[in-house]
């Protein structure tokens, strides 16, 4: 049987074409911000319910619509932006395309209020599935209007791939954020569920829509960036924060072309590229950068969202950049190294799988507790093992008799406090028997096993075993220690929110954070498991847990957001440092990875194993090649 080709109808052309345009209430939110500002508004509100999927209302004091302009602005490829082909490479409005309105009247109930600047009368107008189903005289202030209910209520398949609530609202906060940002000379707020977001003064100056957004504290620490640097830009405008002054996710970095909002991961690299050592390699920047690009030099009509852009000299964009904030960082005398970022500095780098960014006193005697050759060479028994003076890189292979080197010869040396391991886990859950062999650029253990070699990443096995261990305490009754000195944080406006809708879930986590007010944060209890570790970083390390919401956009129950909070902790910088190792030696780690259920991969999926199987070895040497007659010894 022959498959019908059919041609598709209107509709289904047009909501297909729609979800170009509109994947999700931030998209809308997009558009209609856009519009707003297109229409040099001075004031513009948005109001956002159930993180936008129940209603999106965007009201500005613009230049509005006639009737006409209203009924042709709701029609396909209708705008008053652009005439012809020729005008797209000389765009001076956010929006172009006129689709926005239409696309989203075909899959959303969409509704416009608005009257133009010194009329007498204005026009609602209200699309149904693409129609235009209602138009007359209404009496209502200058400017636009437009509201949007039931996103997605005729397209089930899309309706139902958005996230939750909060996350929704956090990809809104992210848009109206960086235009609050991008044009500081209009009063943009943000309301969800009735409670203001945040709200810019509208008075020009940057810096204050930075405090409305993102807080005081934040504000405070930004440096200006003027770039006059050579390239292919015209200029380079904005503020970045002091490296300080950071966070752990990208998206407090917002990149601006023409004053256009613009997803630029080129520009995002290279602002974190002039940090240089400055910033520890998962913390990013505070940044507005606004790039000043002449015509021709960059495509914005890369996707029809307009999110993306290509420069059409990508790498001396990038250079240009970087040049400019390193300036201005140097201005502020912030910069003294030039070594590229993830080259640590020496303190990270010579503690054995040591990363902690933390400067407190706690870790530095965590870090020489933690040091093995510190352990091993401490233990009277263990000193007089000589048979490896060629290796003397590595201390465990030096010091250590074999006998203690053996893993799972002696077993009370392999368990923590000194009792063996209960349960009987399957093969497939434990570790083969190993014996160490020493250690590879501070980071991987080596060991030796019946089949052929190991490397261990103790980074990844010490989070395995950290997470847990907090799981376990989560599921058992958590007990949490009140900290001695209730430190408080400011939050921005996307942390407030997070904090909003997740602060249960932090509290199950043993986090309990008071809120003296809608931007501040004091946390008052830390899981006692892990108090010893965060001590007095608990307020940041709760602000960090809080991004992972978004990040991961975990579903459904608390414990499924406490999961996937634990895998975050268990991995969080303050608290990796080396549990397993401080509570023993390189043998107390692998018999506690060895006690977990899953002791190959750490919670987020990484292994903590590789295996090089004999075979493969031999393979690799070639020991099977003709010419050696196949003799193997
Ligand atoms: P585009 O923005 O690409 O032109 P849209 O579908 O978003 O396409 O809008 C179509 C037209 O409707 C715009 O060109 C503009 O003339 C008009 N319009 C839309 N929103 C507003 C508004 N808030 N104020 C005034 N005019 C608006
Ligand atoms: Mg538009």
């Amino acid at each position: 049987m022959t498959p019908d080709i059919r041609e598709l109808d209107a509709d289904t052309r047009d909501r297909i074409a729609a979800g170009e345009v509109v994947e999700r209430p931030a998209s809308v939110v997009k558009e209609l911000l856009e519009n707003a500002l297109d229409a040099d508004a001075t004031r513009v509100t948005v109001t956002v319910e159930a993180g936008g999927k129940d209603r999106i209302v965007v009201a500005d004091d613009g230049v509005g619509m006639t009737e006409t302009g209203a009924r042709k602005a709701v029609r396909e490829h209708t705008t008053s932006k652009l005439r012809d082909i020729d005008d797209l490479n000389a765009i001076g409005t956010l929006g172009f395309r006129g689709e926005a309105l239409h696309a989203i009247g075909s899959v959303a109930w969409l509704s416009i209020r608005t009257k133009p600047r010194g009329a007498t009368r204005g026009t609602e107008l209200t699309v149904e599935g693409g129609d235009v189903v209602d138009c007359g005289p209404v009496g209502c202030p200058e400017g636009t209007t437009v509201e949007v209910t039931d996103l997605f209520g005729n397209v089930p398949a899309r309706r139902k791939y958005l996230k939750t609530d909060s996350t929704e609202f956090a990809h809104i906060q992210q848009v109206v954020s960086a235009y609050a940002l991008a044009s500081p000379e209009v009063a943009i707020t943000l309301e969800h569920d009735g409670r203001e977001a945040f709200s810019t003064a509208g008075d020009g100056d940057r810096r204050s829509a930075v405090m409305a957004v993102y807080g005081r504290e934040v504000a405070a620490s930004m440096i200006p960036v003027d770039g006059g640097a050579k390239g292919p830009l015209e200029g380079i405008e904005g503020l970045v924060s002091h490296p300080e002054t950071n966070r752990a996710g990208r998206e407090y970095m917002t990149t601006l072309v023409n004053g256009r909002y613009v997803t630029a991961s080129t520009v995002r690299e290279a602002i974190v590229d002039a940090y240089g050592t400055q910033l520890s390699p998962d913390r990013y920047p505070f940044a507005v950068i606004d790039l000043d690009v002449p015509p021709g030099g960059v495509d914005v009509n890369v996707h029809p969202r307009k999110l993306e852009v290509l420069f059409a000299d990508d790498e001396g964009v990038r250079e240009q950049v970087s040049a400019a904030i390193e300036t201005a960082l140097l201005g502020e005398g912030l910069l003294r190294s030039r070594a590229p970022r993830g080259q640590s500095a020496p303190e990270q780098t010579e503690i054995p799988g040591e990363q902690t960014e933390s400067d407190g006193s706690e870790d530095d005697k965590l870090d020489s507790a933690a040091r093995p050759e510190t352990e091993v060479g401490s233990d009277p028994a263990s000193a007089s093992g000589g048979r490896s003076a060629s290796r003397s890189s590595s201390a465990w292979a030096d010091d250590t008799e074999p006998s203690d080197r053996s893993f799972r010869d002696t077993p009370t040396q392999n368990t923590l406090g000194g009792e063996e391991a209960t349960g009987t886990p399957t093969d497939l859950d434990r570790l083969p028997e190993m014996t160490v062999l020493g250690q590879f650029d501070d980071t991987y253990v080596i060991a030796e096993t019946a089949d052929g070699l190991v490397l261990i990443d103790q980074h990844a096995a010490d989070e395995r075993v950290n997470y847990e261990r907090l799981r376990e305490a989560v599921a058992g009754d958590l007990t949490t220690q009140t900290l001695a000195e209730l430190v408080e944080l400011e939050l921005t406006a996307r942390e407030a929110s997070l904090l909003d809708a997740h602060g249960d879930a932090l509290s199950r986590l043993g986090f309990r954070v008071q809120r003296p007010d809608g931007r501040t944060a004091a946390v008052t209890t830390v899981p006692a498991l892990v108090a010893d570790r965060i001590g007095s970083d608990a307020p940041a390390l709760a602000r960090d847990l809080l991004s992972e919401f978004v990040a991961g956009d975990p579903e459904g129950t608390v414990e499924a957001v406490v999961d996937d909070l634990l895998g975050d902790l268990a991995c969080h910088p303050s608290i990796k440092g080396n549990t397993s190792l401080r509570e023993g030696t390189v043998a107390g780690l692998l018999a506690a990875l060895d006690e977990c259920e899953n002791p190959y991969a750490c919670p987020h999926g990484r292994p903590t194993i590789i295996e090089l199987s004999r075979e493969e070895i031999e393979n690799r040497f070639e020991r099977d090649y003709p010419g050696h007659g196949g003799r193997r010894q």
